[in-house]
């Protein structure tokens, strides 16, 4: 976690003394995969013209970091499609005050972008990997090729990022026997893993969110036949709860919003890709930034819109997998 000791004063405080240091922006709602927990195979993607322009990111980040934001996490849709995207990494991460500048991939583009990324100031990286199986990869992500994201991993570790985690989504049937097998191969490559809980974002076709529903709770249990799990409190400023096993550097985190609800130490907003600011992954509360921004070229009236928002944070959310959907918002659209 980010050291807290010589941070600035939190500008951004909700209703409930939680103060906001993390911002993770959603450049964009396309993508050149389809998992199938995330989109339906056919999905209608914003107007380009809605979309927040490269320079109003980069600004809005920027206010954020002026009022204490100390981590901003970029990720979409697929942000490495985006056009001319390491523009916003290099001008972030020429930021005082931002500790944290991190991207969350599918890793299909990887094997292009790592270097740049990693010369624009990016340290650490999350790519999406659920599956080892090359069939399985491509029934999970629909379009995707399991080499591409290989050879993305590959780029990644010669570039040297400090840490590289690989994000898994379990799902019953589909990969949860895979468990063991993905952190064997986090461990051998020195990376560190978190699993997910599916989240109720969004219709997404025919997938059966409740029936493919797999808990933090029985991955572990899965993991204990093969690893010793060490419970720790290490923290990477995000919900992961993170266990280590003996001798091993890579760490295995769990971001379980079902069965272990983080909402209380909430340190998050997100900001999506059309310039909605989101006050919780799973409500509907949020500011149009985008209007603020194109309305005024004044930087104390876009800080002022982001200190007022924080007065409509929400306490929590409350997802349910038997319910109809009540966010119909995709995770492309929110910024996972
Ligand atoms: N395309 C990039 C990727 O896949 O890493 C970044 C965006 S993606 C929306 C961010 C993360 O959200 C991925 O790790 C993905 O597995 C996860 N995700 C997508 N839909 C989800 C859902 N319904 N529940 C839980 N995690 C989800
Ligand atoms: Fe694309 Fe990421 Fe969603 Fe998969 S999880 S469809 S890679 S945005």
């Amino acid at each position: 976690m980010p050291d807290n000791q010589n941070k600035p004063a939190a500008e951004l405080v909700d209703r409930f003394g939680r103060e906001v240091r993390y911002l993770r922006i959603s450049v964009t709602d396309r993508c050149d995969l389809r998992c199938v927990y995330c989109m339906a195979e056919d999905m209608t993607f914003l107007p380009r013209s809605s979309l927040l322009s490269l320079e109003e990111v980069v600004r809005i980040g920027s206010a954020f970091v002026a009022l204490g934001v100390n981590k901003i996490r970029i990720t979409g849709g697929e942000p490495l499609h985006r056009r001319d995207i390491l523009k916003v990494f290099r001008e972030l991460g020429a930021l005082d005050g931002l500790e944290d500048l991190t991207l969350t991939t599918n890793g299909t583009q990887l094997d292009r972008f790592a270097d740049s990324l990693r010369d624009a100031g990016v340290h650490r990286l999350n790519v999406s990997l659920d599956t080892l199986r090359e069939d399985r990869y491509a029934t999970i992500t629909r379009t995707g090729k399991f080499d591409r994201v290989m050879r993305g991993l590959d780029a990644a570790q010669a570039a040297g990022f400090d840490r590289i985690k690989l994000n898994a989504v379990i799902l019953k049937h589909r990969n949860h026997d895979e468990v063991c097998d993905l952190v064997e191969f986090a461990v051998e490559r020195g990376f560190d893993i978190s699993f997910i809980e599916e989240m109720p974002l969004g219709v997404v076709g025919d997938h059966d969110r409740a029936a493919s529903f797999y808990s933090s709770e029985q991955i572990r249990r899965d993991l204990a036949q093969r690893f010793e799990l060490i419970p720790t409190t290490e923290s990477t400023g995000g919900p992961s709860r993170y266990f280590r096993i003996p001798d091993v550097a890579s760490r295995v985190g769990f971001i379980s919003p079902h069965s272990h609800n983080f909402c209380d130490q909430c340190n998050r907003v997100r900001l999506t890709s059309e310039g909605r600011l989101l006050l919780c992954l799973g409500q509907e509360h949020s500011v149009d930034l985008r209007e603020v921004v194109r309305s005024s070229a004044d930087e104390a009236v876009l800080r002022q819109a982001l200190v007022d928002a924080m007065a409509i944070k929400p306490k929590g959310h409350d997802f349910d997998l038997q319910a109809q959907p009540v966010i119909f918002r995709h995770m492309n659209h929110t910024g996972g």
